[in-house]
């Protein structure tokens, strides 16, 4: 439920700083993530990710932790939630300053929370962004000195005054942790520890926070810093401080290296400083260095590298402290924190002198370089306005490369997880040209040791050639090409890579100014977003063509409708089958205007039951086309409760006419063959009826002659004409032998019969005589009865004899227009357990004088009719030992009847 996520997060949140357990605190924040994004808890979201980020802090890379944070003020956007707009906001800030992000950009940072803190109205949220802000300043050096808050906006002595119980205790804590800070990297020491045992008290309000960090490494360096200067009373009490501070930063280290490694090995030196181990402490020093390096912390190694040059000038050893002053000087800069360079600058003038290659003395000197916000807002509008996938890489990397100052840059997916060559921008003749690649990396192309660094960390990573850190010299591609700057940015979406920028100039170094990476870690944010989007669109898209590929094979549209709304959705196939253009808004009456009329009451029927019922059904039904052409079509209807009770519809719509036709002309064909059949035996009949009975006939005739001739004599011969006479009646009595053959030859006692379901009989009839019953518009109804004895027959037979009764009963409704033209077929089984089918018609009925020839051979009433029909089925039935007799309906119309014995009685 979307409580138990909050439940879930805080516990996650308390588990690590509290109880130690770091792994289960994120898992445990991690799955009210993934509930809360599952079943779209968007109530408690801020809050879950505010949690989220908080853990992540101590156990994921600073980047994901600040991911979080920015999902939490951003969900609390959304849901109008001002004040986790306000701690989202100020804790983006808190995770951009540990990991050492350049302070210009951390600045403008500060100042978006700041806006939300103003416009919550929510001072104290307000108050720890200035704490903030005042600490960017200091390190800046826009304030008085580098050992103040002052400047002309800010009167340090009057805040630090309103900071009275009845505000928030958390503010007041993180503004002496900062405070703590400022003053240890000025050098104040007394006023560092001042702050810091302000800010003691508070912990308790702070425990799960990540500016414990702060507290604990800058409470330690600081005692550390006054130790050699202090009462053996106070000495004691900070050993054991040191020791506690140490084992806390151990826990930490161990938990999640990256971000902790360099804070305890630093402390870890102080410590052994103190204690005069000077191989630990040498060691130790170069440890934190390096952690540091490898982390991407600039102002810690910055740290790192100014209190090992303290180390090693104590040992008068001069050299070594030296290079470290001049290295910490450099990661200074590269932070951005002037008044920390001119300070360092003032204590040793010797250092500036040396760095001052010109490029570097005008960056010192100037202003402060200002984001060019104008600019990025522009970038970065340039690349989330792009969908389609090949034009977001390649306004990425055009940008990227105009904005970086660099000679050349790739862009690097891992569409697979293994990172791959996308694009490759190079400038040349004044213009930035761009080609769209799809290639694995290969140790040519860029330093693999770079990339892979990225991969790991997720964090940018910056070589240029005066300091090369001793990591990435050994590549391959540093020592072949030599580019003079690199910059490489991972490009992470919550805590996804998604991919990476890698730029180089082999001309110039030090290009990637602190402003540039700034530009191009925004324009990192937003195209990570922009080209993970584009890929599911292209992934969509994919998958819709192949869904539209697949209906238009098989000829079935899908759509669903909302029944509350009226909405409809068609797919293109749809669209297609209805014979509407893609601009048509598909309503009821769109379909209804392509029903054909007389399925309209079927199809409204249909719709009733769908909205009575919500089933799921299925139902045909034929389109009336504009240019008259009939579709069928067949309809499959699901349907779905929504929230509010009402039915969603989903369904199918599939155009079947094709295999309609294919029925109806195989139908058409079987009838034709049975007709062709009955007409040829029928004319087979004739034939060999004239031809048997001509002869009789002519010796008849001709006798008959001979007979008229003797008898017309002056005296007539009668035994002559007698003898005429009796070859008359032999003749005579010889045709009636070939009439009765003929008949003998059609009961054929020889066809073998079988037991048969009279049921199946007439339905195979009935598929036989459909095409003549829709064609000439009778209605036909069957009523079989169920459970019938078998009978014995023959099968093909009795489906002729019934196929006659039937094309009878629609030849006598032919000219019936009054009523309508109804034919029943009816099954049963009389009291003598006879099965009887009866074939009733509403046509012109039976005259009274007819009704005892209508069996009779050659008796007919039509044009072109034979009279042989009825003959034939009464020899039929005959044969299988029944009877076939005709009846005079109650109401208008005929009916037929045949009685069959059950098998084994025949
Ligand atoms: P034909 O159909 O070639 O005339 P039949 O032997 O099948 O030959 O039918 C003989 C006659 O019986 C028909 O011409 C018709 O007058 C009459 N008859 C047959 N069936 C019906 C019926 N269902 N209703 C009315 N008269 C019928």
């Amino acid at each position: 439920s979307d409580p138990s996520t909050l439940g879930f997060a805080l516990v996650g949140f308390i588990s690590g700083p509290v109880f130690h357990r770091y792994g289960a605190g994120y898992r445990f924040a991690k799955l009210a993530c993934d509930l809360a994004e599952k079943h779209g808890f968007v109530a408690n979201q801020p809050k879950v990710y505010h949690a989220m980020g908080t853990v992540a802090f101590w156990t994921q890379p600073v980047g994901a932790a600040i991911d979080f944070m920015r999902a939490s003020s951003r969900t609390a956007i959304e849901t109008g939630d001002l004040t986790f707009t306000c701690y989202g906001t100020h804790q983006v800030v808190t995770g951009v300053l540990l990991r050492n992000a350049p302070l210009d950009a951390v600045w403008r940072e500060s100042e978006m929370a700041l806006a939300f803190a103003r416009e919550a109205k929510y001072d104290d949220a307000a108050d720890i962004v200035r704490s903030q802000q005042r600490f960017i300043a200091t390190m800046q050096g826009r304030t008085a000195s580098l050992s103040t808050f002052n400047d002309a906006q800010f009167d340090e002595a009057a805040f630090e005054a309103q900071l009275t119980h009845d505000r928030m205790p958390l503010m007041i804590c993180w503004y002496w942790i900062l405070k703590l800070k400022a003053r240890f990297l000025s050098g104040d020491y007394a006023e560092a520890l001042a702050a810091a045992d302000n800010a003691k008290p508070l912990l308790s309000v702070a425990t799960a926070q990540i500016q414990l960090l702060d507290y604990f490494t800058y409470t330690a360096v600081t005692v550390a810093a006054l130790y050699g200067n202090a009462s053996e009373d106070e000495q004691h009490g900070w050993r054991e401080l040191l020791r506690a501070h140490q084992e806390q930063l151990r826990e930490w280290a161990e938990t999640y290296p990256p971000t902790f490694a360099d804070k305890y090995a630093l402390v870890t030196a102080e410590i052994a400083r103190l204690e005069r181990r000077d191989a630990d402490a040498m060691r130790l020093y170069e440890q934190a260095v390096q952690s540091a390096r490898e982390s991407g912390f600039v102002q810690f190694e910055g740290l790192a590298h100014e209190l090992a040059a303290g180390w090693y000038a104590a040992r008068a050893s001069t050299t070594a402290g030296h290079a470290h002053l001049k290295a910490a000087r450099n990661c200074y800069l590269r932070w951005g924190a002037l008044g920390k360079v001119r300070q360092l600058d003032q204590r040793y003038p010797e250092l500036r002198q040396e760095s001052a290659s010109p490029a570097l003395a005008a960056t010192i000197d100037a202003p402060i370089e200002q984001l060019d916000v104008a600019t990025v807002i522009k970038a970065s509008q340039a690349v989330s306005r792009e969908i389609e996938l090949g034009n977001v890489i390649e306004t990425l990397i055009k940008l990227a490369i105009e904005h970086g100052g660099a000679e050349r840059g790739l862009l690097i997916l891992f569409p697979n997880g293994d990172p791959r060559i996308s694009a490759e921008a190079t400038t040349g003749r004044g213009a930035v040209e761009v080609a769209l690649r799809q290639a694995a990396v290969t140790p040519s192309d860029l330093p693999e040791s770079v990339l892979h660094y990225v991969i790991r960390t997720r964090q940018s990573v910056i070589v240029d050639d005066a300091a090369a850190p001793a990591l990435f010299a050994a590549d391959a591609y540093m020592q072949e090409v030599r580019p003079r700057s690199v910059l490489c940015v991972p490009l992470l979406k919550q805590t996804k890579l998604v991919g990476a920028l890698y730029l180089e100039n082999t001309l110039t170094p030090r290009v990637f100014t602190a402003a540039r990476i700034a530009v191009l870690e925004l324009l990192a944010s937003q195209a990570a977003i922009s080209l993970e989007n584009a890929t599911l669109y292209s992934d969509l898209r994919r998958s819709e063509s192949i869904l539209a590929e697949g209906q238009r094979i098989s000829h079935t549209g899908s759509w669903s409708w909302n029944a509350s709304t009226g909405e409809q959705r068609w797919s293109e196939e749809t669209f297609r089958i209805f014979g509407y253009g893609p601009d048509v808004r598909p309503t009821l009456e769109t379909v209804f205007a392509r029903v054909h009329p007389d399925d309209l009451p079927l199809v409204q029927r249909q719709i009733e039951r769908a909205s009575s019922e919500g089933q799921h059904f299925d139902f045909e039904h034929r389109l009336l086309m504009p240019g008259g052409a009939v579709k069928h079509v067949n309809v499959v209807v699901h349907a779905v409760r929504d929230q509010a009770g009402q039915f969603d519809y989903a369904g199918t719509v599939m155009d079947v006419t094709a295999a309609k036709r294919a029925e109806e002309e195989l139908r058409t064909a079987q009838a034709d063959l049975a007709n062709v059949t009955r007409v040829t035996t029928l004319g087979e009949l004739a034939a060999s009826i004239a031809h048997e009975v001509n002869q009789p006939l002519t010796a008849v005739v001709s006798n008959a002659e001979a007979c008229r001739r003797w008898l017309n004599r002056g005296t007539p011969d009668l035994d002559e004409a007698r003898s005429a006479l009796e070859s008359i009646i032999k003749n005579g009595h010889r045709a009636g032998e070939v009439i009765r053959r003929i008949r003998a030859l059609l009961n054929r006692t020889d066809t073998p019969k079988a037991p048969l379901d009279i049921n199946d009989v007439v339905d195979e009839a009935v598929a036989l005589v459909h095409h003549d019953l829709a064609g000439r518009r009778v209605s036909m109804r069957t009523e079989l009865a169920g459970a019938l004895p078998p009978v014995e027959g023959d099968r093909i037979q009795l489906q002729q004899v019934i196929v006659n009764l039937v094309t009878n009963g629609i030849e006598a409704m032919q000219s019936i227009t009054t009523r309508p033209r109804l034919l029943v077929i009816r099954t049963q089984q009389d009291e003598s357990h006879n099965v009887l089918v009866s074939v009733t018609d509403c046509g012109v009925g039976i005259a009274a004088d007819h009704a005892d020839k209508l069996f009779d051979a050659f008796f007919t009433t039509k044009s072109s009719g034979m009279g042989m029909g009825l003959s034939i089925c009464r020899s039929i039935i005959d044969a299988h030992g029944g009877r076939l007799s005709a009846s005079r309906n109650a109401g208008p119309g005929a009916t037929f009847q045949f009685a069959l014995p059950p098998y084994g009685h025949a």
